[in-house]
């Protein structure tokens, strides 16, 4: 289970999270929605530390770690049981599929090579790319990309994927290839929080989902609740600009 509790960011002056609790159980997708410059993508780069929260605690499994004070070995130990998936993929340029899948496996979770190799290849084949093992980030489509930082992401087993609006970058021709292998690691009991302004995917996929606008979780519920009967005006509005 994932837990945060009373999560605070602030940059600067501007208090971009406020207190935020959330759970996440294990085997669930858990969406995030809400507008732009909701602190949405803050909150995913806290549970791993890409961002330094100023108060708040995040429990992943038996690892608690205090906000304010963790420790080196704590930073570390979140970053090895979470894997995040970009909206710019952030793939090596120069590095092929295979090699992008690998590289985590070998330097952060020091697994001989051999090993690693067929690691990355069941991956890269789990989510259709057997043919392009040997292709440059250069040689594939956004989605083709994309599916590589999910592999990546597969492949190092974390207990929970990370996924910061990964459709938003593609061309919308290419959305339902990445969506599609998102749901099938899905229903394969993977823990994932998934920011997402696909309400469809949303819909279909989540177990629970919650809105955030302005720092905090203004609602939350499953799907059918947050879809169907809104309780809260704000997240009314918002479904009904975006929907
Ligand atoms: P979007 O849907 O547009 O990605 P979001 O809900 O993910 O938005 P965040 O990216 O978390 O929102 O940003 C929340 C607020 O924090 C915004 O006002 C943003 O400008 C600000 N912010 C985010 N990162 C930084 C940073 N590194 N330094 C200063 N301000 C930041």
């Amino acid at each position: 289970m994932i837990q945060l509790e009373q999560i605070s960011k602030s940059f600067g002056k501007q208090e971009v999270l406020h207190h935020i609790d959330l759970q996440v159980k294990k085997g669930e997708v858990v969406v995030i929605l809400g507008p732009s410059g909701s602190g949405k993508t803050t909150l995913l780069r806290c549970i791993n530390y890409l961002e330094k929260p100023d108060a708040g605690q995040i429990t992943i499994g038996n690892l608690r770690v205090d906000t304010k004070h963790p420790t080196k070995k704590e930073i570390h130990a979140l970053r090895q049981q979470t894997a995040m998936v970009f909206q710019q993929y952030n793939l090596f340029k120069h590095k092929t599929a295979l090699e992008n899948v690998m590289e985590g496996l070998t330097i952060v979770r020091k697994i001989p090579k051999d090993k690693a190799r067929e690691i990355s290849v069941q991956v890269l084949e789990k989510v259709g790319l057997g043919t392009k093992l040997d292709h440059y980030p250069s040689q594939l489509s956004g989605g083709q990309q994309q599916r590589v930082g999910i592999a990546r992401a597969l492949a190092l087993n974390p207990e929970v994927i990370l996924f910061d609006e990964p459709t938003s970058a593609l061309d919308p021709e290419l959305v339902g290839e990445v969506l599609s292998v998102i749901r099938k690691i899905a229903k394969e009991g993977i823990t994932m929080i998934v920011v997402t302004h696909e309400m469809d995917f949303a819909r279909d996929v989540a177990n629970h989902v919650v809105f955030m606008d302005g720092g905090v979780v203004v609602e939350e519920g499953t799907p059918e609740e947050i879809f169907q009967r809104p309780k809260e005006e704000r997240t009314r509005q918002f479904l009904s600009r975006i929907t």
